[in-house]
Parts: C-alpha cells; sequence; structure tokens
C-alpha cells in the first residue's frame, strides 16, 4: 500500500464527524447545568464575582501583574474611554529555584521587588514622593493608590473579589507552604514592607481578562459572550444569568456581589470537560498520550485541543507510522519490508523519539506550508527534527496527519463555543439589525493565532451543530483579545464594588 494511503487511515482516525459534534455540544450544555448547580461536575463553572463586562468608555491608570508559568509581567494600561488605551509593560523570567522555593515569602517577595522596579521606572514623577510620604507614616490619598490585577493562572478557590486560596501548583512550581493560603494576601504583604502605594484589587483569571479586554476593545453594543484561550491549555470564561448560578445564589457564605446586572461572569475551567470520556474522541493516541502524562484522566478535553498536546499527538501518530515495517514512511521504500534500520532516514535519537519532541508549532508550519513539492515541511523536518532525505510524499503523510489533529482539536473546541452560545439563548434573541445581532467571542493564545486554519476549521463545526447552522455561525464574530487583559477585570470588580 502507498504510504499516501496509510496517512489517510491514520487521519481518519481523527475524524470528529457531525454526529460526534451533536452529542458533543449536548453533553457539554447538560455539564454547564450541573456546574452551576452542584460541585460534582466536570465542568467546575466558577463564579467568578465579576457582574458586568466594559463597554468601551472606562477611562482610568490601572496596573495588573500576571504569573502564568515561565515568566511574571508587570503592567500599567492608561484607559482612554474610547476602546483604546495605552499600555507600558516589563516582563521577567520566574529563577527556578524560587519555583521551589521553601516558603511563600522568597516568591512573593521577589515579585513585589518587580513591582518597586516598575513604579520607579515608568512611573518615578506621579508616585515617588507619595512612596516616600508613605514610608514616613504619613496618609496617602484613596486616588493616589494604584487598583492592581493580579491575574494568578493556577488553580484558586475564589473565596472574593481579592481573596483566593490555592488548590495545588502546577506547571512546574512546588511551594508547599503556599497551598492553602490566599495568595493575594501573600502579595499585599510584601507590597506594604516596600511601601508601595499599590492595593491588589483583584484575582484575576486569564479567561475572565480576556474576556473583558475583548469586550472594552470590540466595536459594537452587545458585549462580549465569551473569552476563550487555545495557547498551552484551554479554558474560557462567559456571561451567564446570576439567577442559573445558583450554586453560588443559594450559598449562605458567599462572598458579596453585585445584583443589579442580573448576570455573572463564570469560569467553566472546561479542559476538563468529559473527563469520564462519555463523548469525547479516544483514538490510541489519545491513549498513549494521556498515559505519558502526570495526570492521567485528567484534563481530557484540554489534551485534545492545547498547544501542549498536539505536538505529541502528531509524534504518537507519525512514529506508530514509521515502526510499521510495511509503511515506507521515512525509509527507502523498495526495502521497507526488510531490514528497516538500513534504510532509514530518521535519527534514533532525535525529537522523534523522545516524549513531547514535536512542537505544535509544527501543525502550524505544515498547515500553512503553500510551497511547490512541500518544500517547508521539508526543510523543517531534516533541520528541527532529525529526519534526513525526506520525500515530497514523507512531507505529505506529515501534512495530512497533521491536518487531521488540527480540524479535531477546531472542532472540539467549537463544541464548547456552540454549547456556550445555545445555552445562553443569545440566538433566540434577534433585532434583525446585523451589527446588534453580533455574539461577540474573544480569543487568546499562540494556537488560535498561529495556526492558519483554526478559525475556519472552528466556524466549519459550528455551521453543522443543531440550532446555529449557517444562519448563527454568521453572528458569531470571533477576535483575538491581546494585552492589558486583567486591568479590565479589576476595574469592574474594584470600581464595581466601591459603588455598591
Ligand atoms: P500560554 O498559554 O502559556 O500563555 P501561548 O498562548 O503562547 O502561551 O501558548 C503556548 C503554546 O502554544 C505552546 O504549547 C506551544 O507549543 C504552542 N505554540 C507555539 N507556537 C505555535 C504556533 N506557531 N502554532 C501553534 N501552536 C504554537
Amino acid at each position: 500500500m502507498a504510504l499516501a494511503q496509510h496517512a489517510k487511515r491514520v487521519a481518519a482516525e481523527f475524524d470528529y464527524g457531525k454526529e460526534d459534534l451533536q452529542r458533543g455540544v449536548a453533553e457539554f450544555i447538560r455539564e454547564m447545568d450541573a456546574g452551576l448547580k452542584t460541585e460534582v461536575a466536570t465542568l467546575s463553572q466558577i463564579p467568578t464575582y465579576v457582574t458586568a463586562v466594559p463597554n468601551g468608555t472606562e477611562k482610568g491608570l490601572y496596573m495588573a501583574v500576571d504569573l502564568g508559568g515561565t515568566n511574571f509581567r508587570v503592567c500599567s494600561i492608561q484607559l482612554h474611554g474610547d476602546t483604546t488605551f495605552s499600555l507600558t509593560q516589563s516582563k521577567v523570567a520566574i529563577p527556578k529555584e524560587l519555583m521551589a522555593a521553601k516558603t511563600s515569602k522568597e516568591l512573593f517577595s521577589f515579585l513585589a521587588k518587580q513591582i518597586e522596579i516598575f513604579l520607579q521606572a515608568h512611573h518615578e514623577e506621579h508616585y515617588a514622593s507619595h512612596v516616600e510620604r508613605k514610608r514616613k507614616g504619613n496618609e496617602v490619598a484613596e486616588e493616589e493608590i494604584f487598583n492592581l490585577g493580579f491575574t494568578f493562572s493556577f488553580p484558586v478557590k475564589q473565596i472574593g473579589i481579592n481573596k483566593g486560596l490555592l488548590m495545588r501548583w502546577t506547571k512546574g512550581f512546588d511551594i508547599k507552604e503556599t497551598v492553602g493560603q490566599d495568595v493575594c494576601a501573600l502579595l499585599q504583604e510584601e507590597i506594604d514592607l516596600l511601601h508601595l502605594p499599590v492595593r491588589v484589587a483583584a484575582l484575576v483569571n486569564d479567561t475572565v481578562g480576556t474576556l473583558m479586554a475583548r469586550s472594552y476593545t470590540s466595536p459594537g453594543k452587545t458585549g462580549t459572550l465569551l473569552g476563550a484561550i487555545f495557547g498551552t491549555g484551554t479554558n474560557g470564561a462567559y456571561v451567564e444569568k446570576l439567577d442559573k448560578v445558583t450554586k453560588l445564589t443559594e450559598d449562605k457564605n458567599a462572598g458579596s456581589y453585585d445584583k443589579s446586572t442580573g448576570e455573572m461572569i463564570v469560569n467553566t475551567e472546561w479542559g476538563s470537560f468529559d473527563n469520564g470520556l462519555k463523548v469525547l474522541p479516544n483514538t490510541p493516541y489519545d491513549i498513549a498520550l494521556d498515559e505519558a502524562t502526570p495526570n492521567p484522566g485528567i484534563q481530557m478535553f484540554e489534551k485534545r485541543i492545547s498547544g501542549m498536546f498536539l505536538g505529541e499527538l502528531l509524534r504518537l501518530a507519525l512514529v506508530g507510522l514509521y515502526k510499521d515495517a510495511a509503511v515506507p514512511l521515512f525509509k527507502d521504500e523498495n526495502s521497507s519490508q526488510n531490514d528497516i534500520s538500513s534504510v532509514t532516514h530518521v535519527d534514533g535519537n532525535g525529537p522523534l523519539f523522545k516524549p513531547w519532541g514535536i512542537d505544535t508549532s509544527l501543525l502550524s508550519i505544515c498547515a500553512g506550508d503553500q510551497s511547490q513539492g512541500l518544500r517547508v515541511i521539508r526543510q523543517t523536518l531534516e533541520r528541527e527534527y532529525g529526519v534526513s532525505a525526506v520525500s515530497a510524499e514523507d512531507a505529505e503523510a506529515v501534512r495530512e496527519i497533521a491536518a487531521a489533529i488540527g480540524r479535531r482539536a477546531a472542532r472540539l473546541a467549537a463544541v464548547a463555543i456552540a454549547a456556550i452560545v445555545l445555552e445562553t439563548g443569545r440566538l433566540e434573541k434577534s433585532t434583525g439589525v446585523v451589527e446588534e445581532d453580533v455574539i461577540d467571542v474573544g480569543v487568546d493564545g499562540s494556537l488560535v493565532e498561529f495556526y492558519p486554519n483554526f478559525e475556519e476549521f472552528m466556524r466549519e463545526a459550528l455551521r453543522g451543530v443543531e440550532g446555529i447552522g449557517e444562519a448563527g455561525e454568521k453572528r458569531i464574530r470571533i477576535g483575538i483579545a491581546k494585552d492589558g487583559s486583567g486591568v479590565f477585570e479589576i476595574l469592574w470588580k474594584w470600581e464595581g464594588i466601591k459603588n455598591m
């Protein structure tokens, strides 16, 4: 059998058809509703206490810091009130030894120090005198204090706008003492020791920040419905009717929140959707990948969609084909039935044979290669992945399988978007005016930003969902929301509470 046919067979294993899509959406909606009522659902549906989205007229100067993985980002943002803003930012790598420090103080004092350095560098004239006064024990006027949003992308149990207990560290962090502690208080303590005029006003989730930033900058009057991340991981936050969030409205111990809008942003934590695999596809490659992770059986939706995993799915599929003696992938075709080792074109110690050796950016390269004979794919495999003399047929096989993995990921992403559009009933309302009927979705993350067909694959799937169809899909506007995400969340959380 020719290589092309083998590649088609493997690609077909990643098919996610119309019926699968339909079942996925139905289950997603069911889990959304379950998560709004109880704590026992694969969708955590975390109430964020944010009860409105910006409309672009907001003004003011705010700060945001972002601790999400390898870097710590500090920024200040001036909102001009006309859907535009100016941003000043700095970024510093977190020293490895602090990620696994003995005490929380070691990490948080480092973070506070970065805030001080940022203020000195970018807001010296404005704030030096205030810092000085505070140091001497004098009062600092309320309007002189910077309200700061703390984007903290680790699982936290949020118990108020600026209060959240760390549930567990992820992404290589491991400071035992911090687990169970309020991360906002830890940061505020260190800020106060440096006498900085900064108040940790809001604990911010990156998806909520994406939703808020998109809502401020996107044109139109409708407000954004959903903010979604497709980067290292995947997650989404959306605007829900408050009376549906019964696990909050009926909880006597819940913190206070503004009820006047009748809405609340809910953080779905959809990465863990269908961990029990009732409806998600499960190829042998998905199974092998899951087994190789430190958290098997967990984050099953994420493991089929996000940047951290798609490269590895491709690697597993390619290694599977390569190891099959009957398949002439990266081998000399004539002798492929005989001794593979003598005719192989692959470096046995190269990235192809190392777990996590293929980066998801290879899928984007494959999807974007328009060159004659797939020259770009061939060069990339040769230069970065330890394969020599890549033939056009090899490159075509890799392209075909990579496309199938990317397409499946985008169709699964569409399951989440479709479910949220349908569950919130947004399509049922129509004024007939095109601009007012827009359902706005803000997205962020390298996958959606750089994978060439991600949005088109999502749209193709959305058109196929019952209840959305072509007419519904046209109403969904998807746009990248970047930068300053944290700021908009503080604006509403802190200013909203102040005005209550
Ligand atoms: P994070 O989600 O950590 O904030 P990103 O949004 O940049 O950061 O996502 C990083 C992830 O995106 C990594 O898993 C990486 O493999 C993947 N990635 C990086 N570049 C690309 C690309 N060109 N196409 C698709 N995925 C990419």
